[in-house]
């Protein structure tokens, strides 16, 4: 273990050529999933009392294991959110992994935080969010969400000076937001009530005044935060921002806004447009793993004023008072999310922001739209298809006119079991209906007509 010899000379020359082949495959065999059962008796035993050594380790890996994952950058995986880490930030991960880095505070990981917080900024000025913006950090949407509604919460029981201290929060959010809202309020026992959204699941600013205007006295306070989502997952489609923003005004409670998987469409000028009321946010997230070109996990999480975020979160014990001077240039990621420890996982999104520039993220972004607006004129043009709605940003939902749940399943399987693609049914109004997701530079229009063919 811990010695530099000739058979870690041989492991790293083994590991780095394994990891530079993986980048350079364009594209990346689809590969598909394995029972529990069948991986047992096709890797075998491998954890041991003398291990197995490296090199078996690896070969383990890469003639099992991996190809028991699907690939996420594959052109053609369009369900759920792909990936598309950039050549610059994957890299980059490597040197991550290779650097030791403690990212949870400034006396530490200074450096880290410093270029970590150059992508906060980026993201930030996209958003139009203030000079004292900003942020950390986290694995993913559903670790943000969870940190933002801690900070508002915090903020309603700071101002009700001890008459909340015990009192059950409420979050307002859409009937369009992500589980992992209603998974916050499970984790923070609060409650989430969902205000009415139009027929493409955007929420109604005049369903919101309703369910407000509906409420009792007693719930009316309390009230915590207001989310709105700018991009749902399953449509792709943005909450009106400015409605929500009055709204959450007028109650006078933080505006977080989930921008999880669509905050990335605030680069693409083709769309911006529709992020109006993004700038009047308390907090925002965005994950660079889904449409921002980084490796997992990685999520952006902006606070209008960090300072509140930081009093809800910094964790105290006398090992760490060390870490809390009264200096104001001091700036500890772990202040400002649910979380301690943690890997800089904002660095290989950085690397690629400054390795690129941002006009090539706001082309990259761009040329996925393009795609998108495309790949929705085949579908509505194809006689066995129907387009069920225009998208707003890169998800295309339609279906396949007279199809069977069971027929879009087997559709579905028999493509990822030859390795075409990897495209699942979802649901829509409680019908079975096709989604692609659209947010792979290399997803060309070609790949998409290949889709439509496949389902006549
Ligand atoms: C994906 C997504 C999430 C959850 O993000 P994870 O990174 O998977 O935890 C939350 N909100 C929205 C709108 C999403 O698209």
């Amino acid at each position: 273990m811990h010695s530099h010899d000739a058979s870690t000379e041989v492991l790293t020359q083994a590991v780095l050529r394994y990891a530079v082949d993986r980048i350079r495959l364009d594209p990346p065999p689809l590969d598909g999933p394995r029972t529990a059962a069948e991986l047992r008796a096709m890797a075998g035993r491998t954890i041991t009392p003398r291990g197995v050594g490296g090199l078996e380790a690896l070969r383990v890996f890469s003639d099992v294991l991996a190809q028991a994952t699907i690939s996420t950058d594959h052109p053609r995986f369009l369900s759920f959110v792909p990936a598309a880490p950039t050549e610059a930030s994957i890299l980059f991960d490597l040197v991550v992994g290779a650097s030791s880095i403690y990212g949870g505070s400034w006396l530490e990981g200074g450096g880290a935080v410093h270029a970590e917080n150059e992508a906060l900024r980026y993201i930030a000025d996209l958003a139009g969010l203030p000079a004292e913006a900003g942020g950390v950090f986290v694995s993913g949407g559903t670790a943000g969400n969870l940190s933002a509604l801690i900070a508002a919460r915090h903020r309603w029981r700071a101002r009700a000076e001890g008459r909340h201290d015990r009192t059950r929060g409420l979050i307002i959010a859409s009937k369009g937001a992500h589980s992992s809202i209603a998974a916050a309020g499970r984790a923070m026992d609060a409650d989430v009530v969902s205000a009415e959204a139009d027929d493409q699941g955007r929420l109604l600013v005049d369903g919101l005044r309703t369910l407000v205007a509906g409420l009792s006295d007693d719930d009316r306070a309390r009230v915590f935060a207001v989310v709105a989502t700018s991009g749902t997952t399953n449509a792709g489609v943005i909450d009106p921002l400015d409605g929500a923003a009055d709204v959450a005004a007028e109650l006078g409670v933080w505006f977080h806004v989930d921008g999880a998987y669509g905050g990335a469409g605030l680069a693409a000028p083709s769309v911006r447009e529709r992020f109006r009321g993004i700038e009047r946010a308390d907090s925002f997230i965005v994950d660079p793993h889904k449409w921002l070109f980084a490796p997992f996990d990685c999520c952006a999480l902006l606070y209008r004023d960090p300072q509140l975020a930081r009093r809800a979160h910094t964790q105290h014990a006398e090992y760490l008072d060390v870490l809390h001077t009264d200096d104001d240039h001091e700036w500890n990621p772990s202040d400002f999310a649910h979380h301690l420890s943690r890997r800089a996982r904002g660095l290989p999104f950085w690397f690629s922001l400054a390795t690129y520039g941002t006009d090539a993220y706001r082309d990259a972004v761009e040329q996925t739209l393009t795609v998108t607006r495309e790949s929705a004129r085949l579908i509505d043009e194809a006689e066995h298809l129907e387009l069920i709605m225009e998208p707003e940003l890169s998800v295309v939902l339609f279906r396949r006119t007279g199809w069977t749940d069971q027929q879009y399943q087997q559709w579905s399987d028999r493509l990822l079991a030859d390795g075409t693609a990897f495209v699942v049914p979802t649901s829509w109004a409680g019908e079975t209906v096709l989604r692609i997701c659209v947010v792979n530079p290399r997803t060309t229009v070609d790949d998409v007509q290949l889709l439509v063919d496949s389902l006549a």
